[in-house]
């Protein structure tokens, strides 16, 4: 059955389609977003129940475990902007150098970083914390800078649940998303987005794109009281923004599975990066820091000059039922040469990397988290090289449909304009050309702003 039509139907409500739902609501097009995950209500029950996606709940997290990959991404209202640490930082600008299309730069981006900045409104964390003093030990002794990082947030009016709690992990972890003064975007671009019109159907998972004459028809999924129920929307533009392995996944299967998008690019899925992901912990020592009430996230130690490296405080987590056990996490990125792609066999992903940068790369991190560990009397805890270098893990997927100067080279030009099929766009972590070293989240904001003014200047 043909539902009712819509200008543009966009796909995830990630950072990617935030942006487009605002933009396009603003600009008075019948916006119609879907997203597979739920509307989140924290208070409720099912919220401390239903951690994952899974085959029978349908949580706000997704992992994605597949050859040579494992990795965390959103599944909610709002995207990864539900689940993550709420960095708002753009990456170092060298980045700009290499790999993007010609009329993208340093220079040329700034702007678009500043129109995300407006909306989402990211704050440092002001107040002194046990945990910032301890890691301008560990920047000493790794001769890096603490850099406090700006965040989306709000300090909330009075002390909330402490950093580490006598709950279970999730538990741990929501408490950050509703008492901690996080903004995901359901406070900020999706919010504005329903003002000015834009509709969202939750709980509804795009299947299938195909072009037609007059645009796409984009063909869902939705539960209706356990029943699934499968419908379909035509529209004159639909903007792509699953996530990155959500999207590489819709794209293969709407090339090669079903004739939908036969034209696509041959290099949909190569240059796929994992942003230098890696997880370390510090625990068992004197010198670890106090618990506290802030945010999961302060600041992190900056090693980009000699390392091109940076080592995220996470706070201190409850993996065990005691405060004085839990570890002290940290999440480490960079920009190591690593440079992936992402295949599509028998109907599903698998990563396919060289195995010698990892394992470089994992060695260099297992060895300055031992000199971290000595600067504050505690222990290093890295994953196991034997686990990291055939499975790397991340949390920033980058790419494998990206920008480029012509469909050899990537799948989207440097608006996000699909090659070959006008008016379809990728605008989410997917899209990115090369590995930032950093959060990702400005930068696909960033990018997606400035596609989305596009895209309307040219009018529709
Ligand atoms: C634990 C964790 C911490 C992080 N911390 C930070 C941080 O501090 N700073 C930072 O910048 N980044 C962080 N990130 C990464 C950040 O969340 C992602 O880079 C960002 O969310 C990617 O945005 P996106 O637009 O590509 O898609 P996403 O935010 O992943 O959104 C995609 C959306 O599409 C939906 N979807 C998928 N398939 C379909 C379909 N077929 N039909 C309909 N909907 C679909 C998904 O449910 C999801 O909601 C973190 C990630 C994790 C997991």
């Amino acid at each position: 059955m043909i539902h009712a039509d819509a200008d543009i139907a966009i796909v995830g409500s990630g950072f990617g389609g935030s942006v487009a739902a605002l933009r396009a609501a603003e600009a008075g097009l019948r916006t119609v977003v879907f997203e597979r995950g739920r509307r989140l209500d924290l208070q409720s029950e099912r919220e401390r129940r239903d951690v994952l996606l899974t085959r029978y709940t349908n949580g706000p997290a997704q992992l994605h475990s597949m050859s040579g990959l494992l990795a965390l991404t959103g599944n909610a209202l709002g995207g990864g902007s539900q689940i993550y640490t709420a960095v708002k930082m753009p990456p170092k600008p060298e980045i700009f150098d290499h790999h993007w299309p010609g009329d993208i730069n340093w220079q040329t981006i700034q702007p678009w970083y500043e129109r995300v900045r407006e909306v989402i409104q990211p704050k440092t964390v002001d107040q002194p914390f046990d945990r910032q003093a301890k890691l301008e030990s560990i920047a000493t002794a790794l001769a890096g800078r603490v850099e406090p990082l700006p965040l989306a947030w709000s300090p909330p009016p009075k002390p909330q649940q402490p950093n580490i709690a006598a709950v279970d992990l999730h538990g741990q972890w929501q408490a950050w998303q509703a008492g901690g003064g996080k903004r995901p975007l359901t406070q900020t671009y999706l919010k504005r987005a329903e003002e000015e019109g834009a509709e969202f159907r939750c709980e509804a998972e795009v299947t299938f794109i195909e072009a037609i004459p007059s645009g796409y028809r984009v063909h869902y999924q939705s539960r209706s009281d356990g029943a699934i129920i499968a419908d379909s929307v035509r529209a004159e533009k639909v903007v792509i923004t699953a996530g990155t392995l959500n999207t590489l996944r819709l794209l293969f299967r709407c090339r090669d599975a079903a004739d939908g998008l036969p034209h696509l690019s041959p290099a949909l899925g190569r240059h796929f990066f994992t942003n230098g992901d890696m997880g370390a912990a510090l625990w068992r020592g004197a010198g670890l820091p106090k618990t506290d009430t802030g945010p999961l996230v302060t600041a992190w130690v900056d090693l980009w000059q000699h390392e091109r490296m940076f080592v995220m405080e996470t706070g201190r987590f409850p993996m065990v039922n005691a405060s004085d056990r839990a570890p002290w996490l940290f999440g480490i990125m960079g920009d190591p040469p690593i440079d992936g792609a992402i295949a599509f066999e028998k109907g599903r992903l698998r990563h396919r990397f060289k195995r010698e940068p990892i394992c470089t790369f994992h060695r260099r991190v297992a060895t300055l988290m031992k000199i971290a560990a000595q600067a504050i009397e505690s222990r290093a805890l890295v994953l196991p090289a034997s686990v990291f270098n055939r499975r790397p893990v991340t949390v920033h997927p980058l790419g494998g449909a990206r920008m480029a100067n012509g469909p050899h080279e990537g799948v989207i030009d440097s608006h996000q304009q699909v090659f070959g099929y006008s008016g379809l766009y990728v605008l989410d972590g997917a899209a990115i050309p090369r590995q930032l070293g950093s959060p990702p989240s400005m930068t696909i904001a960033a990018c997606a702003e400035r596609a989305m003014a596009k895209m309307l200047e040219q009018g529709h």
